[in-house]
């Protein structure tokens, strides 16, 4: 008899998610398998922003979720939309140029409200995300679709939470184990996983593992080795624990690897954050209210149309074009005029500040007289209409390269700028799963008795990815996958 019923490798939102589902579903003895130290628990998940981007089709239905919402936010279920799934699919398929795997699309976006809606009866609390998405327009709120709810105390709590939760079903926790090889029967069947843990290196049986460990954000060498320069320089923004290890585990035994192994998703950050995420600053080296400004690289130069769309649809692609600029460094300059739509989260930063553009310009570190020109030709270019940051106002500026919405001039003293890298966040390369989030082989056959989600379920995301979808995603994939394996 295995010990186990289940095995779950890794403690973020996917795997927890995974251990609660497969107790639920009957599995007696769940074990959850964390690489980290306790005081280092709970992977990306913990640095999060907790925002949770879920389908639903009026906005009654986010009255269960988060029945004391009005008392924080005034008006917020008649100031909320609609984010159908169809919306949720355009966005995804937009964002992915159309590479997202229409399968797995498909249950992402079918079950994120159903799975939004079991997280929160397990007993994960949600809240308004305020900070994140929204827009204040006077004393109401301009909410972006689909990225409206989030864990109550962002990541940190989502993570608390799970831990929470899955304790009090039951469920064990292993911290300071690694997992290091899947073990197989003759007959091909996962039975278990031999681990490292203060008493060495030894087996543990199950019936069946579940992976949910990551993909390989913090394994500078895998970085190298398949997203190639400058990954091999990237910070990270979160966990050091994500270094490939549930992917070569699960390739080792032949699994089929599935999505774009060259991609990940890079946010802009502080050029001054540190190598790996800080366990207390969390997502706030974040910097993306760019599309209120104008970002330059050191040749002083513009180099991404910062208002192609709103945030949630660039920020993920923005990191990496920043780390690929001279240096890895652009800086992000905005006037008095748009001060107040800046994201809370830049109060972690300290910007550079002056009443002239030319005052900015010669503190920052990049050619001075061609970025005054490109300001003076962006300004030239900026439209006279009506900026509105709650709508793709279609306010441009016509340069060869444009800024398509909210390209107002830069005319408003105190101009300020931001330093800003590209930070990585996770990658996109996967193993293929089916519906029932077993992984595939390349023989296109279900390995008997494993199954992944999370990071590690690769097709969905390319190039980009729509904000908010990452932990929808861990969601719906981690409690399909730890109920599949409890039956
Ligand atoms: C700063 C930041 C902000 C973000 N904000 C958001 C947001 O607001 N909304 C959103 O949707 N997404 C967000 N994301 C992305 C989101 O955090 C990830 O998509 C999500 O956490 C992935 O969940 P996961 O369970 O797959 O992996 P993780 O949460 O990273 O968990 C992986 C786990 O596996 C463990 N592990 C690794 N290797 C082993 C091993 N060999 N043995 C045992 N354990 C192992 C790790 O220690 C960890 O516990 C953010 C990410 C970061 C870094």
């Amino acid at each position: 008899m295995p010990e186990h019923d289940v095995i779950v490798v890794g403690a973020g939102n996917a795997a927890l998610a995974a251990a609660v589902a497969a107790r639920e579903q009957g599995a007696t003895h769940v074990v959850v398998l964390e690489k980290a130290p306790p005081a280092l628990r709970g992977g990306n998940t913990h640095y999060s922003g907790g925002l949770f981007r879920f389908a639903f089709a009026r906005n009654d239905d986010l009255r269960p979720l988060v029945p004391e919402a009005e008392r924080h936010v005034r008006g917020f279920f008649q100031d909320v939309v609609p984010y159908p799934r169809e919306l949720f699919l355009q966005d995804l398929r937009r964002v992915t140029d159309g590479r997202t795997d229409p399968e797995l699309a498909e249950i992402l976006i079918g079950r994120s409200y159903d799975t939004v809606t079991w997280m929160s009866s397990q007993g994960i609390v949600l809240e308004p995300a305020v900070s994140l998405s929204a827009v204040r327009v006077g004393d109401r709120v301009k909410w972006s679709p689909g990225a409206v709810l989030r864990a109550r105390h962002e990541g940190v709590g989502l993570s608390r939470m799970w831990f929470e939760i899955a304790e009090k079903r039951g469920v064990a926790i292993r911290y300071d184990t690694s997992a290091l090889r899947l073990v197989q029967d003759r007959r091909g069947r996962v039975t278990g996983v031999l681990v490292q843990d203060a008493a060495g290196v030894h087996e543990l049986s199950a019936r069946a593992v579940v992976l949910g460990c990551g993909g390989f954000e913090a394994n500078p060498e895998w970085r190298a080795r398949y997203l190639g320069r400058p990954w091999d320089h990237a910070k990270v923004r979160g966990t050091r624990y994500n270094t490939g290890d549930g992917l070569r585990m699960a390739i080792e035994i032949g699994a089929l690897p599935h999505g774009q192994w060259t991609g990940c998703h890079s946010t802009p950050i502080d050029a001054d954050a540190p190598p790996y995420g800080d366990r207390k600053l969390t997502d706030k080296t974040n910097r993306l209210s760019y599309p209120y400004g104008v970002l330059v690289n050191r040749h002083g130069r513009r180099f991404f149309d910062e208002g192609e769309d709103f945030q949630l649809y660039t920020y993920a692609k923005l990191g990496g074009i920043i780390l690929g600029q001279p240096g890895g460094v652009a800086y992000q300059i905005f006037d008095a005029k748009v001060a107040h739509l800046l994201e809370g989260r830049y109060k972690t930063g300290r910007p550079l500040v002056g009443d002239t553009l030319a005052k900015v310009v010669e503190q920052l570190t990049l050619d001075h007289d061609a970025c005054l020109a490109t300001l003076e030709s962006y300004n030239a270019a900026a439209s006279h209409g009506v900026f509105d940051p709650t709508a793709r106002d279609g306010l441009a500026a016509a340069l060869a390269l444009p800024k398509s919405n909210w390209a107002q001039r830069l005319d408003t003293a105190p101009f300020v700028a931001y330093p800003v890298t590209g930070g990585i966040t996770f990658t996109f390369g996967g193993v293929r799963v089916n519906e029932r989030a077993q992984v595939m082989s390349t023989s296109w056959a279900p390995i008997p008795g494993l199954y992944a989600c999370g990071e590690m379920v690769g097709g969905l995301f390319h190039g980009n990815y729509p904000g908010g979808t990452g932990l929808m995603s861990g969601a719906v994939f981690g409690r399909i996958a730890g109920a599949n394996a409890a039956g």
